[in-house]
């Protein structure tokens, strides 16, 4: 059996172990656009107050994974499916090589949203969805501090990957502004009492959080980057965190069936017999996408059990409560899925 893997996330690395501890004499391929190894996107959040954030959020090299005889194509994109001939098509440093597969898992994870007005500015704002973005990130912010400066930052989204974000920077000692769309913060995943101890969390961190807001774009001024709010407001570097958006493009173009997410039946299997999708890109039959390393990690463990022959039941998900790591913030009611 040959299995190739699209995703080096927490989907597609404890899928491959899992499997490889199953099936000793399976091929695994792993295919990544990821070169720095394994790492656990939840720390993202965590990138400013942490220094050794580069190293410590590394959970296991490629190398690591090549010894438990798991290849890895790393720097990689895979480019096309074909579905007729069972193969992959993956571009690495203008190279192109054609892949078989007996299974195909996509585990491609999930995009920043951007929302389509603010697409025309892409160059004046940041977003933090993978390790490179945050090495950028860091870049920038260093670039302050080696001068005795702390950048100000206008952070567009409060959500949980924004206020997380907003909540890092400040205790940092950065000047943080926070502009959310709704009257109250995380309102998809907080009672509104929540969100109001979570507003004075954020406030107590010196976080500027201002609700009701409809930003309309970006400016630059000089050196600054503007908020476009019907007022004009500058900061040194602006970030969008409004949520995320599954990589679904590469299911669409192989004709695989799509909605939000890429849909699969309760075992995970996609339109098409031979491919399954677990993760982030992964669209129930309920149309809820478990995108939390919990119920991800359950899949994965699911999956490579199921494709071993040693799983007969449907996969359901596990009970998980997902946390935001504010600083200083509990929630005291469970969050809402
Ligand atoms: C800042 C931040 C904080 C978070 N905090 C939490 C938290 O506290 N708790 C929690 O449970 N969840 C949290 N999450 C969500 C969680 O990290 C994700 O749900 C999870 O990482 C998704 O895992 P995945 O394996 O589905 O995809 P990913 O981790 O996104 O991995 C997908 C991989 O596929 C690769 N890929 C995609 N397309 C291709 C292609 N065509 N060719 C080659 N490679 C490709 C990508 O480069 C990527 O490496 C957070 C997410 C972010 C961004």
């Amino acid at each position: 059996m040959r299995i190739v893997i699209i995703g080096s996330g927490v989907g597609g690395v404890s899928f491959a172990e899992k499997y490889r501890s199953l099936q000793a004499d399976a091929q695994i391929m792993l295919i990544t656009r990821e070169d720095d190894g394994y790492y656990s996107r939840p720390l993202l959040s965590r990138g400013f107050s942490t220094d050794n954030i580069e190293q410590s959020i590394i959970l296991k090299p490629f190398d690591k994974l090549r010894d438990e005889n798991i290849e890895i194509i790393s720097a990689a994109e895979v480019t096309a499916i074909n579905r007729a001939d069972r193969t992959i098509v993956v571009k690495r440093a203008d190279q192109e090589s054609v892949q078989p597969y007996d299974k195909l898992i996509l585990a491609q994870g999930s995009a920043a949203f951007i929302p389509p007005p603010f697409r025309p500015y892409r160059d004046l704002f940041f977003c933090l969805n993978n390790l490179v973005d945050l090495k950028k990130l860091r870049r920038f912010r260093q670039g302050f501090l080696d001068r005795n400066q702390r950048p100000a930052w206008g952070i567009i989204g409060g959500g949980l990957i924004g206020c997380e974000v907003a909540s890092d920077l400040a205790v940092s000692g950065d000047t943080v502004t926070l502009y959310h769309a709704a009257d109250r913060l995380m309102e998809r995943q907080l009672v509104p009492e929540d969100s109001v101890t979570l507003l004075n969390v954020m406030q107590g961190s010196g976080v500027e959080v201002l609700l009701n807001q409809s930003v309309q774009g970006f400016s630059k001024q000089g050196d600054k980057v503007c908020v476009e709010t019907g007022v004009s407001a500058p900061f040194d570097a602006v970030l969008v965190a409004t949520g995320f958006k599954p990589r679904t493009e590469l299911a669409e173009q192989a004709g695989l069936e799509t909605g939000r997410g890429i849909k699969v039946n309760q075992r995970l299997q996609t339109s098409d017999e031979h491919i399954y999708a677990l993760g982030d890109v992964a669209e129930l039959p309920n149309g809820k996408l478990y995108a939390f390393i919990l119920p991800i990690r359950n899949q994965a463990l699911w999956l490579a059990g199921f494709l071993a022959g040693q799983e007969s039941k449907d996969w359901q998900p596990p009970a998980f409560n997902p946390k935001a790591k504010v600083h200083g913030f509990q929630a005291a009611h469970p969050y809402l899925f």
